[in-house]
């Protein structure tokens, strides 16, 4: 890792999320030097602290506890912690409760949640919680290669499209000392992926970051122009690989890509190791629990629950992420014990055809939806189907009646028409629940047009699997 950029740039630029970071990353690595024993046990202390936090000054936790006759020294790292799920509906409703008594208010940042899996919610983290997880990253960054100030090109959504209109102190940050260049993908067309060819072939970058399917596309879309340049890593997050895309991604690269696990509600907490055997969660700031739900081909699918070991703000307790996994059997030749998980199987939206042939990425949806910037309180889901290139039909499972309904719907029709640039025609639909797919998988957005744009972007259709539940 660039010592200038870890000890200087990032810390003097974006203090509020790196202040502190050459001795954060000091941290994580005296961890990641413990042998496993005392790994697992530095790890267990970690966990009893923000349990013990957690009782001593969130009321929702010490209701929890008391009711479960749980205390945090009766932990035991090899059952499932006797608590109850905490989801988003709990962050929804009670948000005060799990507040904690001790951090003031100005020592907390706020954030939403990704609007894939439902729609989004407001929750906080204090600042050393932020920082912690800045340096965490970073970490993980560290495992495919790549190290703060290489040159690393980003293909994003459009929460990215700061971008778009960049200041000259944005420039000089990003483009200059972090030598990142952001490309935001609100909408996928020729237009756009040439122009990401041409930034891409000038900048040459050692890293391509970005979106799973929009790293598909484009990267169909240089196979098919011809590519000059070929990056040293690749690494894709956000939303699932597909087995299909992932070996697509390794044809035209040369090298296979990484896969990093993150969520906006927990940050980045797992990665591939360059054994590309599955992702770890590293143990330095989350405990992970694999909740059994149902069976596929592939073995049994898990409910994702983290503990966030580092917000002691608002203490995320065996949360759902609203993502599924799969396990392996067996460790990973990388030699490390962190949990290892073979696949995701979580958050999966086909893209909104456009009738000129772009499309936007559902990713993209997902990522509008949490800029909408609102909590949702009346609606707790919703799943965007096309029907035809003007019409798209919007299911939703509503949580609370009264005036915040209409709003809220409005405000998803509206952000949705802005990242098509149309005004689309809407029809409504009110429903009990938004069931997975058989294959485990909550779905945004389900496309009935013919594939899009297929003469560059046969990737972009999702994998079929068969789970039974
Ligand atoms: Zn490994």
């Amino acid at each position: 890792m660039s010592w200038l950029h870890t000890h200087l740039v990032m810390p003097l630029a974006e203090s509020d999320r790196y202040a502190g970071l050459p001795a954060r990353l000091r941290s994580i690595r005296r961890f990641e030097r413990m042998s496993e024993k005392e790994q697992r046990n530095e790890q267990k202390l970690r966990l009893q602290r923000l349990l013990q936090h957690a009782y001593d000054t969130v009321p929702y936790y010490r209701q929890q506890f008391d009711q479960a006759g749980f205390r945090a020294s009766d932990v035991s790292m090899n059952r499932p912690l006797p608590l109850p799920v905490l989801t988003r509906d709990h962050l929804r409703n009670a948000a005060a409760l799990l507040l904690s008594t001790a951090c003031k208010l100005d020592n907390l940042r706020m954030a939403a949640s990704s609007g894939t899996t439902s729609t989004p919610i407001t929750f906080y983290r204090d600042v050393d919680s932020v920082r912690d997880k800045g340096a965490l990253k970073l970490t993980l960054d560290g495992w495919s290669g790549f190290k703060a100030g290489d040159s690393v090109m980003m293909l994003w959504g459009a929460h990215r499209d700061l971008a778009m209109e960049p200041n000259w102190r944005w420039r000089l940050y990003e483009e200059v000392l972090m030598r990142q260049t952001a490309a935001p993908c609100g909408i996928i067309n020729e237009e756009i992926l040439e122009r990401f060819r041409l930034r891409y072939e000038k900048q040459r970058p050692k890293v391509l970051y970005g979106y799973s399917t929009v790293l598909a596309a484009f990267a169909s879309y240089l196979q098919e122009r011809g590519m000059r340049h070929r990056p040293e890593i690749v690494i894709a997050t956000a939303e699932v690989l597909s087995d299909q895309n992932r070996r697509f991604l390794q044809s035209v690269f040369g090298i296979k890509p990484f896969i990093y696990y993150g969520s906006r509600d927990v940050g980045m907490i797992g990665a591939e190791c360059p054994e590309h055997e599955g992702l770890h969660f590293h143990p330095w700031g989350s405990y992970v629990e694999f909740d059994p739900i149902g069976q596929s081909p592939d073995g049994t699918v898990y409910r994702l629950l983290v503990t966030d070991l580092l917000n002691y703000g608002q203490p995320f307790i065996r949360y759902d992420t609203g993502d599924c996994v799969t396990l392996t059997e067996q460790s990973c030749s990388c030699g490390s014990w962190f949990p290892l998980v073979r696949q995701i199987l979580g958050r999966v939206a086909d893209g909104i055809v456009l009738a000129d042939g772009g499309i936007v990425p559902g990713v993209t949806i997902g990522c509008q939806m949490t800029s909408l910037r609102q909590n949702f309180r009346a609606i707790s889901q919703v799943q965007v189907v096309q029907k035809s290139h003007q019409h798209l039909h919007l299911r939703y499972v509503l949580k609370e009646s009264g005036t915040a309904e209409s709003q809220e719907l409005e405000s998803i029709c509206d952000g949705i028409d802005a990242l098509t640039q149309h005004r689309m025609q809407w029809t409504l639909e009110k429903v009990a629940d938004i069931p997975r797919e058989v294959s485990g998988k909550l779905r945004l957005c389900i496309s009935e047009m013919q594939t899009p744009i297929s003469a560059y972007a046969p990737p972009l259709q999702s994998e079929k699997q068969s789970v039974s539940f």
